[in-house]
């Protein structure tokens, strides 16, 4: 069990798929680039979660017309991982969102439900 307040030591991206956290007590967590993409805090997907196509609707609300401007496979697509300050990261995705930022703590929540 990581402890509260824990930092990361290190965060490496394993891959398209996966991201691995030490943490400062030593404990390695990895988590799924989907956890991490389904969970991503950035106020538009909070908007849209539970919709994992992340489409648009072009009209009104009532259209039946979905426009889907990436595959699914895009969007979890883990590209880059780059620190923010010294509190938090953020993760660049194959379809080009990047503006979630995972806090530690968001991290260590994240990390304790897989
Ligand atoms: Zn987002």
């Amino acid at each position: 069990m990581v402890p509260l307040n824990s930092k990361p030591t290190e965060i490496k991206r394993l891959n398209e798929a996966s991201l691995r956290i030490t943490w400062e007590n030593g404990e390695i967590v990895t988590l799924s680039s989907k956890t991490l993409r389904e969970l991503c805090p950035c106020a538009l997907c909070k908007e849209q979660r539970g919709d994992t196509t992340h489409s648009k609707p072009l009209t009104s609300k009532h259209s039946k017309l979905k426009i889907v401007e990436h595959t699914k496979d895009e969007s979890l697509s883990l590209q880059s991982v780059s620190a923010v300050g010294t509190y938090a990261i953020s993760i660049a995705w194959g379809d080009g969102h990047s503006t979630g930022i995972y806090t530690y703590p968001y991290l260590l929540e994240l990390s304790k439900q897989t």
